[in-house]
């Protein structure tokens, strides 16, 4: 198996669970390099929403020329990006939307519960709390333009309870009184610390069995029904090899002449210690962007999608424009030191992620691809890659199929 983020731990742990002898191969320490270090620690059982929706063509580009809109394109980057954002936008018509809208759906639903399940059985259970969310709206406008979406939520069980501003300020009274309306999403859970919990994970499996090689692997290759992988300069053969290397999967792939669209989605954060107290409750700023998180490193405001790749530097203004967010949102926060860090989420053009087994060899299979959501469908995801390891489940989870890249 190759990447212990948060994906490759769960999937690792699982798989050992059912009895399988797992080799998990990282170039890093489990969990340090990746999204998954620095997450925000939201477990969200209402993740129903490609972001490619229809009409996402005007309303991108309108925020990419807002420098306060949550969606960036460094211009370095425009022609690497043109082929993903291609696909992006044929994903936010018709069937296909339909279609993710669909598989997000499937994938969301019960996910708090299954997350709960999974870190019981590996000794975690007390890294996540169930904790509703608040949406927050800064004008009664973009919360009635969040209704739509809020019924939809509804049609397929989801719950969620309308606030009004004095609603607002009773629950979050250190909040800046600027929301006109809120959302209290229900199906949601918090963790202690995003980080810890892949160690927690990584920890469980190893008692499990599984073994970690500490290596960057450079290639995987078919060898008859088993599979080769290359890395630092030695070849392995095991009976089947599972590719959870996040947004670094692309080149993996690659070594495979399989087409991944995989593109990072840089997000931003900043983290305040000892003010993890200041809210009550996991937020989302949806004007913004931006969610809100009380966690053991501390307060931590994330968020922000930068279509970047893997190699540029982070852009340090995108800080300095979240600490004006802080500000304005968290008065208490203004001049309290922060710390800064950026991680790239692994992103589909259409939203869903790829589990699956591969076109190319039976033998190789993908975890990739969750974008905002690689922490609340981990534990689901988990459960899928046993199912299509151990019962050939390649039918049932046909919308999670890479071959709708080929
Ligand atoms: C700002 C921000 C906030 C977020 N908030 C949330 C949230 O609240 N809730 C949520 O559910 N999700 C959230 N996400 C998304 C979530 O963090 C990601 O979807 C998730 O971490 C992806 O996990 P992963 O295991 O697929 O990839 P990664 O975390 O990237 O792990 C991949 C691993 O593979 C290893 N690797 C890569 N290449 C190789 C190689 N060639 N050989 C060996 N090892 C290799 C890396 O070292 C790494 O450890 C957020 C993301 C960001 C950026």
């Amino acid at each position: 198996m190759i990447g212990a983020g948060i994906i490759g731990t769960s999937a690792a742990f699982a798989l050992a669970e059912r009895g399988y002898k797992v080799t998990l191969y990282d170039r890093a320490e489990p969990g340090r390099t990746g999204p998954s270090w620095g997450n925000a620690g939201h477990v969200v059982g209402s993740g129903i929403f490609p972001l490619a929706e229809p009409g996402i063509a005007w309303s991108g580009l309108k925020m990419l020329l807002d420098p306060d809109a949550p969606l960036k394109v460094p211009p370095a980057y425009y022609a690497a990006i043109a082929p993903w954002l291609w696909r992006f936008w044929q994903s936010s018509r018709g069937d296909a939307y339909a279609r993710s809208l669909a598989a997000l759906t499937a994938l969301s639903l019960g996910s708090v519960d299954e997350t709960e399940d999974l870190w019981a059985r590996a000794g975690i259970g007390a890294l996540m709390r169930r904790d509703p969310a608040l949406y927050l709206y800064e004008s009664d406008q973009s919360y009635q333009m969040s209704l739509g979406h809020w019924d939809q939520r509804g049609e397929v069980g989801l719950r969620s309870t309308h606030l009004d501003a004095r609603d607002i300020a009773e629950l979050e009274p250190n909040l800046a009184p600027i929301f006109a309306r809120g959302v209290v999403s229900h199906e949601w859970g918090i963790v202690t610390d995003p980080f810890e919990v892949v160690t927690g994970l990584f920890l469980a499996g190893q008692a499990r069995g599984v073994l970690h090689e500490r290596a960057k692997v450079d290639a995987i290759a078919p060898q008859g029904d088993l599979v080769t992988v290359t890395a630092n300069g030695g070849a392995r053969t095991f009976d089947a090899a599972l590719v959870a290397a996040g947004v670094w999967s692309k080149t993996l792939a690659q070594s495979l002449g399989e087409p991944l669209p995989v593109e990072a989605e840089r997000g931003y954060n900043l983290t305040y210690p000892g003010r993890a107290g200041l809210v009550g409750r996991p937020l989302v700023l949806a004007d913004r962007g931006v969610v809100v998180t009380g966690l053991e490193p501390g307060l931590r405001l994330g968020g922000w999608t930068e279509l970047g790749g893997i190699d540029l530097p982070p852009n340090p203004s995108r800080w300095k424009r979240m600490r004006a967010i802080t500000d304005a949102v968290l008065p208490d926060l203004e001049g309290a030191p922060a710390s800064e860090w950026m991680g790239h989420r692994p992103s589909m053009p259409d939203s869903v992620p790829v589990i699956s087994r591969s076109g190319r060899s039976p033998a190789v299979y993908y975890a990739v691809g969750h974008g905002h959501y690689g922490l609340s469908q981990s534990a689901r995801t988990a459960r899928m890659i046993v199912e299509l390891v151990s019962e050939v489940a390649d039918a049932q989870h046909a919308p999670f199929g890479i071959g709708r890249f080929a």
